[in-house]
């Protein structure tokens, strides 16, 4: 774990402005324009990234598809690959410290679960699909006698990865290490406000000996860049994590383009659903709490709509509301902070926004609803919960990505597979029970790609993740990511 000392020592380490990275080396955008890098810890300007543009894409893909076609990458053995990525995840780790805390600078989380969620997490998706590679077969079809069919697996060309900003290095290793390992090049087109764990990222695969233009990173405006990148010919494939009115915008770019696949994994209105017979109501409170207020509700998966059984609801509210008030917001490089920031002015006024209208619409404030910590000049938002919310309310329907839970109370079973299943989004979910029924019942009801059980969040890279219905399609995480960047290609051998 990380330690104050080192946070301190780090926190201030000047920046200045970050190029491009294209073609195995940092390099101005071609238009020479900067954006600012705001930290939402205190509201200042502390370093800046280059405002690349569409010819700076051109430049990356067309960079990427040379090192493809070259095929010191795509075409190496999976050992090879398997030895550079492997040098890859040691030194994520051996610079864990140093990448923590500038992702913290940049998106405001607080930092113990920056820490593990980005460099460790990261090193140890690197590190899975560095040893999956090599044990990776072709297949040989069962044809007749007078044939061979022989089914190959290749890698797809160039695949452009774009990811948000709430997690960026862990969510970008979901994509970039799968596609790499699988021979792919790539070029990442990182969130305009959380661009510099993924610019060193880069650096770092370039010094664990990849090949140039096999990682390339182009930051900017997603509307410049994204859409550059999505619209490009050259592009085999994209794979996002974002919000689902871009997802929507990748799909027309790709039909407007090339046919490029593209991999969405989407917002969430995640429901969490407590029964009367959770096994431990104090401890479901507790892990509720978390489930939807750490890293401020930035979480794709936060449970952000709480189903409660009619008949313990008071007692797990009053479990609830004290858990809730317990969190300590503040300083996200402050290892007493159970809470951060909100990753910008922007998103904090967007959050207020939904407050001000579950107010209009009828909701009971319970705690929170305010900004805090306002004289540190950066975004502090109190935990916040409203009760009475109806499945009318925008509460219940749309995705806040804040710290902002909706609570609903139901009496059977059925009605809360129903209320569960309300939402145009499927992603996560939880169920609460020590019914063993009720619980398998549950996890074959609930539309969503995940569902927990007695536990909210929490999961590891040996299992996908991602969503069903509006919250997008493919999955990132476990062996099944890896089929994404493969393409299969038939062999028919008459003997
Ligand atoms: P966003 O959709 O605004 O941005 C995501 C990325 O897309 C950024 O890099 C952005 O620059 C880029 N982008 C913006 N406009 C673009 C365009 N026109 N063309 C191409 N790219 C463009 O999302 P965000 O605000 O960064 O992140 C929050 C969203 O991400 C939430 O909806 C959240 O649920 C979702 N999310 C999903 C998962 C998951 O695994 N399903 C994980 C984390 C976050």
């Amino acid at each position: 774990m990380i330690s104050q000392n080192a946070i301190d020592t780090l926190r201030h380490t000047e920046i200045g402005t970050r190029g491009l990275f294209i073609d195995g080396a940092q390099s101005q955008g071609i238009a020479g324009a900067t954006l600012p890098v705001i930290s939402p810890i205190d509201g200042r300007v502390f370093a800046s990234i280059a405002d690349g543009n569409a010819a700076d894409v051109d430049r990356a893909v067309t960079s990427a598809r040379k090192a493809f076609e070259k095929g010191s990458w795509s075409r190496a053995a999976p050992a090879f690959r398997k030895k550079v990525l492997s040098r890859l995840a040691e030194l994520v780790e051996k610079h864990a410290d140093e990448l923590a805390v500038l992702g913290v600078r940049d998106n405001g989380t607080e930092i113990g679960m920056a820490y593990k969620a980005e460099p460790l997490s990261a090193a140890g998706t690197i590190r899975y699909y560095a040893e999956a590679i090599d044990k990776v077969y072709g297949e040989i079809a069962p044809t007749a006698e007078n044939v061979l069919g022989l089914i190959h697996k290749e890698p797809l060309g160039v695949v452009g990865v774009i990811v948000p900003w709430n997690f960026p290095l862990m969510i970008g290793a979901w994509k970039v290490a799968p596609a790499l390992a699988a021979g792919n090049c790539v070029v990442v087109k990182p969130p305009e406000i959380a661009s510099l764990t993924l610019l060193r990222l880069a650096e770092l695969a370039a010094d664990a000996g990849l090949p140039a233009g096999v990682l390339n990173v182009v930051t900017g405006r997603g509307a410049v860049t994204g859409e550059a990148l999505g619209l490009h010919m050259d592009v085999d494939a994209i794979a996002f994590t974002g919000s689902g009115p871009v997802g929507r915008r990748l799909l027309d770019y790709s039909a407007r383009s090339n046919l490029k696949r593209v991999f969405l994994e989407l917002g969430g209105k995640s429901p969490n659903i407590v029964f009367a017979a959770a096994p431990d109501l104090k401890q479901a409170a507790v892990v509720s709490a978390n489930g939807i207020f750490r890293n401020s509700g930035q979480v794709c998966v936060a449970g952000s709509r709480l189903l409660v059984q009619a008949s313990v609801y008071d007692r797990f509210m009053d479990e609830l509301v004290s858990a809730t008030t317990r969190l300590k917001v503040g300083d996200p490089l402050d290892l007493t902070s159970d809470i951060g920031a909100v990753s910008s002015a922007e998103q904090l006024d967007k959050n207020l926004g939904f407050v001000a209208r579950a107010q209009i619409e009828g909701a009971r404030l319970v705690t929170g609803g305010e900004r805090i910590l306002a004289e540190t000049g950066g975004s502090y938002m109190a935990p916040t919960i409203f009760e009475n919310v109806t499945q009318n309310m925008q509460l219940a329907r749309e995705e806040v990505f804040g710290p902002v839970l909706g609570v609903m109370r139901f009496d059977t079973e059925e009605e809360a597979v129903r209320l569960a299943n309300s939402t145009v989004y499927g992603l996560a979910s939880a169920v609460w029970t020590a019914n063993l029924s009720t619980a398998h019942r549950m996890v074959r009801a609930i539309n969503a790609g995940v569902v927990h059980v007695n536990t909210y969040g929490g999961a590891d890279i040996t299992v996908p993740l991602g969503g069903v219905k509006q919250s997008g399609f493919g999955r990132d995480k476990s062996l099944h990511a890896l089929e994404k960047y493969l393409e299969l290609k038939t062999a028919w051998i008459a003997l």
